[in-house]
């Protein structure tokens, strides 16, 4: 009985406060089914969620509040998966070894500032906006976020990201550009 009243009054976390270990163990989980599922189903998940949002608060609140989501992402994943005590080609490397394996995307870098810091970077087979019909928009808003909270992690600095390339704007590879605020 002790034990279970224990157990209990360990979970302090709401389901809404998002923690890496809220992430579940899914090997555990689905047996089965596995860790993996296809594409669609994140999009299907992801622009849902981006058309309410912007139905409930307008296009661009919709926009900032899927970058904040991206940042909180690209930061808990550098905490909890990058070795972040490594210079900035070690970092990079990592971080394109792990985009691969996650198949969020292939990384590559295009320039990069030592002195301001600055850089260009790629995403080619994006996981967000690879194959979409083009409608002359930028819309990976979710990874500006997601890219910015990666080098937060990793430099202690915060980035303006933004994409000037995208597969949905005509182009083949997405390409962010950013900059230490
Ligand atoms: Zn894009």
């Amino acid at each position: 009985m002790s034990n279970i009243f224990q157990e209990k009054s360990n979970i302090t976390n709401k389901h809404s406060v998002f923690t890496w270990e809220g992430l579940g163990d899914i090997k555990e989980g689905r047996g089965n089914l596995g860790e993996d599922m296809p594409v669609i189903v994140y999009r299907l998940l992801e622009y849902t969620m981006l058309h309410v949002l912007a139905e409930e608060f307008g296009e661009e609140k919709a926009n900032e509040l899927f970058q904040k989501a991206g940042f909180l992402a690209g930061e808990q994943l550098a905490r909890n998966t990058l070795d972040l005590n490594v210079d900035f080609d070690g970092f990079v490397e990592q971080l394109q070894k792990t985009m691969r394996e996650l198949k969020i995307a292939i990384l590559r870098i295009e320039k990069f500032d030592a002195e301001t810091r600055d850089f260009t970077l790629t995403a080619a087979e994006d996981l967000d906006c690879s194959g979409l019909p083009a409608t002359g928009e930028m819309v990976c808003q979710y990874d500006e976020g997601f890219i910015s909270g990666l080098l937060y992690a990793y430099t202690g600095k915060k980035y303006t990201v933004r994409e000037v390339d995208c597969w949905a704007n005509g182009d083949r590879v997405c390409r962010f550009r950013g900059s230490v605020e």
